[in-house]
């Protein structure tokens, strides 16, 4: 009879324990990678950005960072077949020339993973590539080392040694040029539609042999993308956004400013700095 009982209590222990296994699984499971971001939004929250409040008084932000966007380094221009191409193309020559212009006017990259940690310089600059051309490596890196130059390279992990793309030794040797590289996932995968599961391997995948910094591939993301990247203890992030980054900028959604063939890019700076002095955020102006 006693025997039957403590069978009883044991069982009835093991049943509980299981539930409360399962619930605090289920709850961390859920809640990963949020805490990180909760407290990034309630950062954000608490910069003087509101406009609708007219008691907070709105103090424009100190530093002023534009993050370059490169996609193609290569001589394209009269492929008149392809204007997407055209348009995601700088010639070698045309980074070469801007790359003095902005060094003459005196700005200094840094990385973003410096950005994030508030490491600026007088004057900061960023210059991303995003997708891991061959062409990174064969046209930009030498450019890059001649103007004593620092950039950050977004490779998608899953095109790597594919025709057209860097091979793992290339992003190896960018790597020992003091370069920083971040993830792009693995597939250049649409973040805004993609499953959750899939999102964090995606992303996880892309950043793993990598600097904690990423980019969401075409600037799509969602609000649980951004949980995802948080969560996973990546430092910054860039969008598609348009505008430079300022110590006030969400470090997820970092705004940047595309490079075509043409821009004249001091001039586009400076608009840009111009704006953001005002501060619009990036999510109230259009793409560019
Ligand atoms: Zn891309």
């Amino acid at each position: 009879m006693k025997g039957t009982f403590l069978y009883l209590v044991a069982g009835l222990m093991l049943i509980g324990g299981g539930l409360v296994w399962l619930a605090l699984f289920h709850g961390i499971q859920a809640s990963s990678a949020k805490p990180l971001l909760d407290q990034k939004k309630s950062e954000a929250v608490s910069e003087p950005f509101s406009q609708n409040d007219s008691t907070v008084p709105s103090t424009p932000p100190s530093v002023y960072v534009p993050i370059l966007m490169y996609h193609y380094i290569r001589d394209y221009q009269d492929r008149t077949d392809d204007p997407l191409g055209i348009q995601l193309s700088v010639s070698p020559k045309t980074l070469d020339k801007q790359l003095s212009v902005l060094k003459d006017a005196g700005y200094e990259t840094i990385s973003l993973e410096d950005f994030a940690k508030g490491k600026y310089k007088p004057k900061s600059l960023i210059i991303t590539f995003d997708d891991g051309y061959d062409d990174h490596y064969t046209n930009a890196l030498p450019i890059l080392e001649k103007y004593q130059t620092t950039a950050t390279f977004f490779i998608v992990s899953g095109f790597l040694g594919r025709t057209g793309y860097m091979t793992t030794p290339q992003v190896q040797q960018l790597r020992l040029a003091g370069m920083e590289i971040g993830g792009h996932t693995a597939i250049h995968l649409n973040l805004a539609n993609a499953q959750y599961e899939k999102a964090i391997d995606e992303i996880s995948t892309s950043v793993r042999s990598y600097d904690p910094v990423f980019s969401y591939p075409s600037g799509k993301y969602n609000p649980v993308t951004l949980d995802i990247v948080s969560g996973l203890g990546i430092k910054a992030a860039v969008t598609t956004n348009l505008g430079v980054a300022t110590e006030k900028s969400s470090l997820y959604e970092l705004p940047r400013i595309r490079v075509k063939e043409k821009t004249d890019l001091l001039k586009r700076i400076n608009e840009e700095i111009a704006i953001a002095k005002r501060q619009l955020v990036p999510s109230q102006r259009s793409k560019d």
